[in-house]
């Protein structure tokens, strides 16, 4: 292990030491949407005028009598307006100079892509509304949608708000229990799938699976079929209850009046992620759902008029919901969709991407940057990302040595990264750097968004102080908040009002260092307690992945007899390196360096893969599940099942621990 650093190695880690803090490049202030610092204090003053004056940017067919009505914890914002959240993302750009500007550029995985104006969007989401009216579809009506990432998922669920009927997206990777499970929460009444979907120049046939969940899903009336990959996924339509999309539309008129929507009209329904545990349908309303999403996206990714904006999640999580269809349609901004996986056909699918459009601003997850590391740099190296002119973050905390690569490989050092903190239940960004006013730090969230307060709490309801961890709580309403729980207001409560009254309660633990600066560490149920310390598995994850030879490491704590808890690593290596003896004893010991001895894992476990959900997020729970020998918890949410059963197996072979 005794390898003399390389120069690449050397700069990085000096990178990694200078303070920590980037600075934006006096360039990219100079021509920042927010330049103004005040706006923190002025938010923080009257943060229901700040918002008030951002609804201004909206079209209302009727303007809001009060801009918050505050319970706790049940909030309603711009109170008695009237509005269409599709007639603010389509309809209004369509009748004004942007009406021949590019509002949706979608790439096919195939290399197929489609351009749709704003003008041509308008007329495809009238088109598509009027055939859900067709099919009995009205104001109120929950649809359930359930397809891959193509042009019919972003004009379905905008076609869905022109008439208010609440949108429940199901992620087209999905089993057809999921989707059962979903729909019947929802009590959908239209289903909108496809034949199938793109993966990796696999089909994914999602009538299959729609039609296996259809069998128990009483709910549903209707459902409409695209047709995306034809005959590579033979399908059969049931006569009275199936409908092809391509034919509904083509009789479908392309005029549609919006329905005038109250602003605490639901918007849509969305399952979260299901990391921790079963998925909760989170609600979200009209009026502050689009006011802070347009809000936060215009402000955090310093959007342009003539941008090219990509965020590569999918449409079925709220990520997509919010910064790839609502925040930048609604600010007439150029999003682009693409249907693939980053490493169709090569590896360097995402960058030659980057490369076709000119992107200037992508929004990316952790999860992937990691994953490009272990590519390697000459993916990215291969293609022109000169247009890049900002990056950003989401999903889970970052590591400093997955931040420090993207803003060197991507970025190519002149690109400020904003790293943005949020949920599905808070819809919007909440923590993030306004990009021409704060400085980052590899690793933190930086700074709450302006009218925004959020606090690190201890056990006891105090607030912590620089540098101890604890949990985090937001303190203030925000218009983006969701209002409930789709059926269960006693689980809203609950969950997320009653740790600390009045407060809502993250799930996240946090650290707010000497600058102010909020540290995210993970889930509550992450954060380890050995021998009497708290040690977040992010800080033990971050150390091992700082590591020469580490890809990703995934950090929980296992019951131990003498210590109360134990730190166990599960680690996949870099493409190339060896797992051996002597490279666990070195990354021991390198943690060890890093944090102190008493984070020095007791076991590591060298694994090809990790389990993750189908958002790629490492579910930590299920690993606890295995180092402490007991049954799997819910796997539903798992991507690839095939993972967690061979690691289990493997890992009982192995023997525990050593
Ligand atoms: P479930 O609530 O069902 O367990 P989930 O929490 O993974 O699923 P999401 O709402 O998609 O579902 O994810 C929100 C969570 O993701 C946050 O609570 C946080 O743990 C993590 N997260 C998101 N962005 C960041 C970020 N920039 N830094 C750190 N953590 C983040
Ligand atoms: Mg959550």
């Amino acid at each position: 292990m005794a390898n003399p650093p390389t120069k690449e190695q050397e700069r990085l880690a000096a990178l990694l030491q200078e303070g920590r803090t980037f600075s934006q490049p006096d360039e990219f202030r100079r021509q920042a949407n927010v330049r103004d610092p005040k706006i923190y204090d002025e938010a923080e003053r009257d943060f229901e005028a700040f918002w008030a004056a951002e609804a201004e940017h909206l079209d209302w067919f009727k303007r809001w009598d009060k801009t918050l009505e505050w319970n706790v914890p049940w909030a309603q914002w711009f109170v008695g307006g009237k509005l269409n959240a599709t007639y603010n993302c389509v309809d209004r750009h369509a009748h004004s100079a942007r009406r021949n500007k590019a509002a949706l550029i979608w790439e096919g995985e195939p290399g197929d892509s489609l351009v749709l104006t704003f003008g041509m969007l308008e007329k495809e989401v009238n088109r598509f509304a009027n055939a859900l009216k067709s099919l009995g579809v009205k104001k109120g009506d929950r649809v359930a949608i359930y397809l891959g990432m193509v042009p019919e998922l972003a004009i379905a669920l905008l076609a869905c708000a022109k008439l208010g009927a609440p949108h429940s997206v199901v992620f087209g990777g999905f089993s057809a229990e999921s989707l059962r499970e979903r729909i019947n929460d929802a009590k959908a009444k239209v289903l909108i799938t496809g034949d199938g979907a793109w993966r990796r120049g696999h089909v994914v046939p999602l009538k299959h699976h729609a039609d296996e969940a259809l069998r128990d899903t009483p709910s549903i009336e209707r459902v409409v079929v695209v047709q995306r990959v034809g005959a590579a996924a033979p399908t059969s339509l049931e006569p009275g209850r199936d409908f092809w999309w391509h034919e509904l539309v083509a009789q479908a008129s392309d005029q549609c009046e919006p329905e005038a929507m109250d602003a605490e009209d639901i918007l849509y329904v969305l399952y979260t992620s299901g990391t921790t545990g079963k998925p909760k349908g989170v609600v979200h309303t009209t009026a502050g759902y689009l006011v802070g999403v347009a809000t936060t996206h215009r402000m955090i990714f310093d959007i342009k008029e003539n941008d090219i904006y990509w965020c590569t999640a999918d449409i079925g999580w709220v990520t997509g919901h919010s910064y790839i269809v609502y925040g930048p349609l609604a600010n007439g901004c150029t999003t682009l969709m693409y249907e693939g996986s980053p490493d169709y056909p090569d590896r360097g699918r995402f960058w030659s991407i980057v490369a076709k459009y000119g992107v200037n601003v992508l929004y990316t997850a952790p999860t992937a940057i990691r994953t490009f590391m272990r590519w390697g740099t000459e993916w990215p190296a291969r293609h022109d990302l000169s247009s890049l002119r900002l990056l950003g973050t989401v999903g889970e905390p970052i590591n400093p040595e997955a931040w420090v690569w993207y803003h060197q490989h991507i970025g190519r050092e002149r690109c400020p990264i904003v790293d943005t903190w949020w949920q599905t239940e808070t819809g919007m960004i909440m923590i993030s750097p306004l990009p021409g006013l704060i400085a980052t730090k590899p690793g933190s969230a930086t700074k709450p968004f302006p009218g925004v307060r959020a606090e690190v709490l201890d056990a006891n309801g105090q607030k912590v102080g620089p540098g101890a961890g604890g949990y985090l709580v937001l303190t203030r309403p925000w218009p983006a908040m969701f209002r409930t729980i789709y059926g269960d207001p006693d689980r809203y409560v609950a969950q997320y009002w009653s740790r600390y009254p009045g407060k809502y309660f993250t799930g996240d633990g946090a650290k707010v260092d000497e600058d102010g600066y909020f540290w995210l560490l993970g889930r509550v149920d992450d954060v380890m307690n050995v021998a009497g310390h708290r040690i977040s598995t992010y800080e033990v994850e971050s150390a091992l992945v700082d590591h020469s030879a580490v890809a990703e490491a995934a950090v929980i704590a296992k019951a131990h007899e003498l210590k109360g808890q134990a730190i166990a690593a599960f680690v996949t290596l870099k493409d190339g390196i060896p797992p051996s003896e002597e490279l666990k004893a070195a990354l021991r010991q390198h943690v060890a360096n890093k944090i102190g001895a008493i984070a020095r894992p007791e076991e590591i476990f060298f694994t090809p893969e990790l389990p993750k959900t189908r958002s790629a997020k490492i579910m930590r729970r299920l690993l606890r599940d295995i180092a402490e020998g007991r049954l799997l918890g819910d796997t539903t949410t798992l991507a690839d099942p095939a993972v967690i059963s061979k690691l289990k197996q493997q890992y009982e072979e192995e023997g525990k621990g050593e």
